[in-house]
């Protein structure tokens, strides 16, 4: 909702601690309410004044408060493209970043590694919330195969998981800037529907591919939400951290997988260092096999800011795209839905016409 219309919608605190309730309660009529309370003055917006100063760790969290937070929001993301979270270290800069925050968003769920303690200490003095723990029924987390993690953090593979952070990420907001509320609920809602056409759509793409041909390689063990709400095979060289150096008996393992099951193309990350999944297609070559590397995926970075891919809606539909193509099935339009999202970052791809949505 523009600010115009919102200063103009009656201030609910104002009602009830008005000066004047007696006079107020016959003028039931909502256009002479208003125009009684327009000499009081509109409440102060937020835009007019400063807007929330928020933190974020990674760019799927930060995109995410950017697109429900709107004129009333700040971010400041610490990680850019191609950052690992799980190894990546603060700098003075992000400690002042933190520490001058009104609110700090991370993902959580260990995604954070060497960070976690700084945001423990910071919590003590800032607001801090860990999206996917504060959003995520843990009966619907994984578990990590691995036991120095408790469950997976890599929530945002599944966009009906991720969309659970919409309404976390509104209401801490709200509570910061509550003259703000009614534009969070309005954007918040707007998000939550392009994610949900944005859910329909990675599985109508990924359902395009044979049955046999539903096996994701990637440099490491990112994308198992994924492959479990979209149907997905995955295997990963790396376990869920990368903060572990894969092994050769790793490397000769995914190979005779590629082998077996006649693996068209495995896919590199922006974050990982290729070297692993190129020796994996040096080890299926050495053999006299043949694989592609079918691209490189968003696991836990998003593409450059300013770009579609450095979106977390385009994280998606880049990575969906590319598994799609390498591995033999065919993408459908993206929804129409997302065809204001597709317009505004002018998104090489086909959309639906409105009222063709699957
Ligand atoms: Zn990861």
């Amino acid at each position: 909702m523009p600010w115009d219309q919102l200063a103009e919608k009656p201030d609910r605190r104002r009602l009830r601690g008005g000066m004047l309730p007696w006079l107020i309660v016959p003028l039931v009529a909502g256009l002479a309410l208003m125009a009684y309370l327009s000499p009081l003055g509109p409440a102060p917006s937020r835009a007019a004044a400063a807007p929330i100063n928020a933190v974020a760790t990674v760019g799927m969290v930060g995109d995410v408060v950017a697109e429900i937070g709107g004129a009333c929001v700040n971010v400041t993301t610490l990680m850019g493209p191609g950052i690992d979270p799980h190894t990546y270290r603060a700098s003075a800069r992000d400690l002042r970043a933190m520490q001058g925050a009104d609110i700090i968003f991370y993902a959580g769920l260990t995604l954070e590694g060497q960070l976690a303690d700084v945001l423990d200490r910071l919590a003590a003095r800032r607001p801090t919330v860990a999206v996917s723990e504060a959003a995520v029924p843990p009966a619907r987390l994984m578990e990590a195969n691995d036991d120095r993690f408790g469950m997976d953090p890599h929530v945002w593979m599944d966009v009906s998981l991720w969309a659970l952070i919409a309404d976390v990420v509104r209401d801490t907001l709200a509570q910061l800037a509550p003259e703000c509320e009614a534009q969070l609920d309005q954007r918040a809602a707007a998000y939550k529907l392009q994610l949900a056409a944005l859910h329909q759509w990675v599985k109508e793409s990924i359902a395009s591919l044979p049955a046999h041909r539903r096996v994701l390689v990637t440099a490491h063990d990112a994308f198992f939400y994924y492959g479990r709400a979209y149907g997905l095979e995955v295997h990963g060289i790396q376990g869920i951290s990368t903060d572990a150096e894969a092994g050769l008996a790793d490397i000769r393992a995914t190979a005779d997988l590629v082998i077996q099951r006649q693996v068209p193309a495995i896919f590199v990350e922006s974050s990982v260092n290729p070297r692993n999944i190129e020796a994996v297609q040096a080890a299926v070559r050495a053999r006299g096999g043949a694989v592609e590397i079918g691209g490189e995926l968003y696991s836990d970075a998003l593409g450059q800011p300013g770009t579609w891919r450095g979106t977390y809606i385009g994280m998606l539909v880049h990575n969906t795209a590319t598994i799609v193509e390498a591995l033999g099935g065919q993408v459908p339009p993206l929804p129409a839905a997302l065809a204001d999202w597709a317009a505004r970052w002018q998104v090489p791809l086909p959309v639906a016409a409105p009222g063709e949505d699957g």
